[in-house]
């Protein structure tokens, strides 16, 4: 099990890892247990995986995956990696609808913090969720649906690893797809709408660095988005040469300039299977060295322009500690915590520099500009908003809070990024 986070700005500060074999094993050591967190991936890029007590990886357990035609779902262990799943999956002639930019993160720690890819109509990865299966902090095996246990059941999938330890999801399936990717350069701001519904998942990149406002203050000079990643249907027509202003990548690109675009996930239009297009990553590969930080706030859809327009300002400041800044869509949901919640959204987000001392200052602004649009930040990414004004961003906040006491009454799953943000 790692000593740190994969970015390794987090050093876990566990007084025991454990890695058991068999469920059993796991039930014991949660019950026998003060303090204890899983872990997935270790993808996260803040505390909220970090415990003082106990630190269980799952990744021992047997790494099960069973298809059930007749109800088009998958049940999967939990710490199995969304890229492996999808290979077993397309095997089987099924696919997820979506999947984040890297496929090497796990299941259930993906889904505790509601990873998300891109796309007008589609949910972030949890909402494919229609059953979990956990270990509660008496060590008893929980199994929640989302057919028979309804409410509670929305509470329970996004739950920031407060509830329990999840051993198993089941996931809605879909038929295998195929996806063609093209990159395009130069999006004018104007056309952000139409660029985001033109395909199944739109990604948009841009670096803040186009430099001086020629009306004197700081900002931009132009307001293009400098790369569109648009993954389409293998099926629906290729974009025209003009399309939205628009010219085509003439080559493969990587969404951080200059860096190399080996490790990205082919593009000029080659068709491939859904799970080789819709991350940005390969799955056979290592996107980065991790020396990165990552913020992402969620925000209404309709506020795109206007949270846009109050970063501008910053422009400057932004482009000096970024590496890259990602615009994705996510359709709006009905789970608890997750930043859809009720809301279709526009995710805005940030790959820093891996100084965290030289952008905690940057974040700080780029989270008073982004105030006034309600921002949910992403669970698994470094923020510092208020603790109140995040609650106030949930109208399920303080359900979610008496749940997580009434599974959990000793407060053996908190952590102080938990006590922080959701009071006891
Ligand atoms: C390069 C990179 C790219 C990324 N791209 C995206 C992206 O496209 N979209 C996006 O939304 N996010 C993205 N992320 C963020 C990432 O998806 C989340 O942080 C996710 O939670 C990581 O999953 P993990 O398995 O590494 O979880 P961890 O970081 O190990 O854990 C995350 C949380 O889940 C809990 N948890 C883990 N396993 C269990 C379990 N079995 N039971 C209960 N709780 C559990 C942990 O306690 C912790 O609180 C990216 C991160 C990186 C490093």
């Amino acid at each position: 099990m790692p000593e740190r986070n994969w970015a390794g700005n987090v050093r876990y500060a566990a007084a025991r890892r454990h890695r058991p074999t068999g469920l059993d094993e796991l039930r014991r050591l949660v019950a026998g247990s003060d303090r204890i967190r899983a872990v997935g991936t270790g993808h996260s890029f803040n505390r909220l995986g970090d415990t003082a007590g106990d630190l269980v990886s799952l990744a021992g357990l047997p790494q099960t995956v069973e298809v059930d035609r007749e109800r088009a779902t998958v049940t999967v262990a939990a710490a199995m990696r969304y890229g492996d799943l999808a290979t077993r999956l397309h095997a089987a002639g099924y696919a997820l609808p979506t999947m984040a930019s890297l496929p090497h993160i796990s299941v259930a720690g993906a889904v505790a913090t509601a990873t998300h890819g891109s796309g007008d109509g589609i949910g972030n990865l949890a909402t494919a969720v229609s059953a979990l299966e956990l270990v509660t902090a008496d060590g008893d095996l929980l199994t929640v649906r989302r057919d028979a246990d309804g409410d509670r059941f929305a509470g329970m999938v996004v739950a920031l690893g407060a509830l329990g330890v999840v051993t198993r999801l089941t996931l809605d399936v879909v038929p295998a797809f195929e996806v063609r990717q093209y990159v395009r350069l130069g999006l004018p701001r104007a056309a952000l709408d139409e660029a985001f519904a033109s395909a199944y998942s739109v990604s948009l990149f841009t670096d803040w660095r186009g430099g001086a406002d020629p009306r004197g203050t700081a900002g931009r000079r132009d307001d293009r988005i400098d790369q569109v990643w648009r993954k389409q249907l293998a099926d629906a027509p290729p974009p025209p040469a003009d399309w939205l202003g628009t010219t085509a990548a003439a080559g493969p690109v990587h969404p951080v300039p200059g860096m190399p675009a080996r490790n990205c996930t082919a593009q000029l239009g080659e068709p491939g299977p859904w799970h080789e297009r819709l991350p940005h990553f390969r799955l056979g590969f290592t996107p980065s060295s991790g020396d990165e930080l990552q913020s992402e706030y969620h925000l209404p859809r309709a506020a795109a322009a206007g949270a846009l327009g109050a970063l501008d300002p910053l422009a400057d400041r932004i482009a000096a500690v970024l590496q890259v800044c990602e615009l994705r869509t996510v359709a709006a949901d009905g789970l608890w915590l997750s930043p859809q919640y009720g809301r279709d959204s526009l995710a805005v987000h940030f790959t820093w520099i891996g100084d965290g001392d030289a952008v905690a200052p940057v974040l700080a602004e780029v989270e008073r500009a982004l105030a006034p649009f309600t921002p949910r930040p992403h669970w698994g990414k470094v923020f510092t908003l208020d603790p109140a004004a995040v609650a106030a961003a949930y109208p399920r906040f303080a359900d979610f809070a008496a749940l997580a006491r009434e599974l959990d009454p000793a407060g053996k799953f908190r952590t102080d990024l938990l006590d922080r943000y959701l009071p006891r």
